[in-house]
């Protein structure tokens, strides 16, 4: 047999959790057509050597609606590993959409996912309507495959215009809604997204639209799923609350279609919520429906030093202390009257973000070298070296060194025990890369590389198979995306090569390549060497190829409709 591509000597991670193997691959019409030991000829042949070969992952919580059009590859998606992206998250898409109404689905985008107006301006060229019709624009054009979710905020609008964002829906209109979710599902949309989060408004500080759904619009939105038996159910209902979970039951139960839930993870502050939630979503899996909580592989860090940081915003006189010229914040900070009010800031009981636990708090780079003994160390145990009270310690470290002394410092994700069990939770999807929004604060690109480097090689919380399986069959199985998420003759030939002894992320950094050199986050990786989609190589050693054959992912219904005419 003659191949469009082999790839030898590869360490396969097949994406089902088996245990991986040594074999060849051959590509030929974009799909894997056998693997094992691969004599044929082949237009392109990759030694691998013992490098890891696994499905391309699939990142599905993503914002890229608006990049895939002016960025065929999503960037930074490819340099992880990424070969296919699910947008329309949250309840954001852009489209449907009715002339006239474009800048409504913009001021939401621009506020709750902080894309840059001007780039959103510069870089969508509106023109379509229906949701199938903004996927066609798509369609040859990119370089990775796309497929998305319908959003709640755009049906919404569609139907009630300005009021959407003012009123409930009548009868006639949740039923105009639901004409154009349907609508949307023959299209090719995976599913439908809703956004109740209790800070999500647009840019004119109005909630979004879906926000203003009651229960009854919002579950009769989500029957047409039901009916349809088709789809996923993604939803944010804002702050965590044990008590989402009494309606994610009644809407699995009802749709009998999978529901993927905001959000599960860590946080110093309530340290156990994750566990009250896997509890109550275990008794929904029980019943026999789906709810898969989202968690997030990348712990918050942030490095800071007492010079600019706003760790310390949540507590009064440490804020009105940091906005202080230097000279007399350091007299503050000496202060003893003033050390007492900080601590007593610290003491008060009402919850914060800021875990306010100085075993968490590590010093990360001292000034001066006689300070080089404490890099490394907690302040707490610095507090013990120096025979003093942490706070005095972390404050009089700081003060000795012109408060350039930095510190790291992790809100979530910074316990590998309860990581562990998170992600190791046949209840958990990983994802969260949030890709294409909040673009100029972060990059988390690299949560597959950050789950491969640091939860698999570094922490040991789970093998390699299974990190892998999270990352591609599991949500190729609860997306419908068939034909993906495995390394089997007959899947698409979307693939990863990396190394596991070196696979990680690197920090974010700037970039001006944004419509009009708008500046954003991008974020490179370690130890990825080929990114390959339906069998043609996308990305190879730091470098995109410049190929585009990316497909559009739709769903079942839209496949049927096809079959049918032709
Ligand atoms: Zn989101």
């Amino acid at each position: 047999m003659e191949y469009d591509l082999v790839l030898r000597g590869a360490r396969i991670v097949e994406g089902s959790g088996l245990p991986s193997y040594l074999a060849d691959v051959g590509v030929k019409g974009g799909k894997i057509v056998e693997i094992g030991r691969i004599g044929g000829r082949a237009g392109r042949t990759l030694d691998l050597d013992g490098l890891a070969l696994a499905p391309g992952f699939i990142d599905h919580h993503t914002h890229l609606d608006a990049q895939m059009l002016w960025d065929p590859y999503g960037t930074s998606e490819p340099q992880h590993g990424v070969t296919s992206i699910v947008m329309g998250n949250c309840g954001l898409t852009l489209a449907p959409v009715k002339p006239g109404d474009e800048d409504a689905l913009v001021k939401s985008f621009v506020r709750v996912e902080a894309i840059p107006r001007f780039a959103l301006e510069k870089g969508v060229s509106w023109g379509w309507h229906t949701f199938g019709d903004y996927l066609d624009r798509l369609e040859g054009k990119i370089g990775i495959n796309v497929g998305g979710l319908v959003g709640h905020i755009a049906v919404r609008q569609y139907v009630m215009g300005e009021e959407s964002v003012e009123r409930q829906a009548t009868p006639a209109e949740v039923e105009q809604m639901r004409r154009l979710v349907r609508e949307a599902m023959a299209g090719g949309a995976l599913g439908i997204s809703t956004n109740r989060n209790e800070r999500h408004m647009r840019e004119d500080g109005k909630p979004v639209p879906s926000r203003l759904a009651d229960d009854e619009e919002l579950f009769t939105l989500c029957d047409v799923l039901g009916e349809l038996n088709a789809g996923v159910i993604e939803t944010i209902l804002g702050r965590n609350r044990i008590e989402h979970f009494e309606l994610y039951g009644r809407l699995a139960g009802r749709t009998q279609r999978p529901i993927i839930w905001q959000s599960v993870q860590h946080r110093w502050t309530q340290p156990n919520f994750w566990r009250e939630q896997l509890d109550a979503v275990g008794a929904i899996f029980r019943d026999g429906y789906r709810a898969y909580g989202l968690s997030h592989t990348v712990p918050l860090v942030r490095h800071f030093c007492l010079k600019n940081t706003q760790v310390f915003d949540e507590f009064p006189t440490w804020k009105s202390i940091m906005f202080l010229p230097e000279e007399t914040r350091r007299e503050a900070f000496a202060d003893p009257a003033t050390r007492e009010q900080l601590r007593a800031d610290l003491a008060d009981p009402r919850p914060t973000n800021f875990h306010r636990r100085w075993d968490i708090v590590r010093v990360e780079k001292v000034k001066r070298p006689e300070n080089q003994k404490f890099v490394g160390k907690s302040v707490a145990e610095v507090a013990r070296m120096r025979n003093q009270d942490p706070l005095d310690s972390f404050l009089d470290l700081s003060l000795e060194e012109d408060l350039e002394t930095t510190f790291w410092n992790a809100n979530s994700g910074g316990d590998p025990e309860a990581m562990g069990e998170i992600l190791r939770s046949p209840y958990v999807l990983v994802g969260t890369s949030d890709a294409g929004a909040h673009v100029q604060f972060g990059a988390d690109f690299g949560y597959s590389t950050t789950l491969l480097g640091l939860w698999v090689r570094e922490r040991g919380i789970m093998n390699l198979e299974q990190a892998v399986r999270k990352l591609t069959f599991e949500v190729a199985s609860i997306y419908g995306l068939e034909g993906r998420g495995l390394v089997r003759p007959g899947y698409a030939a979307d693939l990863v090569v990396f190394d596991p002894k070196t696979v990680c992320a690197h920090e974010p950094e700037w970039a001006e390549d944004y419509p009009a050199g708008t500046r954003r986050l991008v974020q490179r990786s370690e130890g990825v060497y080929y990114t390959i989609v339906n069998g043609q190589v996308i990305y190879q050693d730091g470098r995109y190829t410049g190929e585009l054959p990316g497909q559009i992912l739709r769903g079942p219904l839209y496949q049927e409709r096809q079959a049918a005419a032709a």
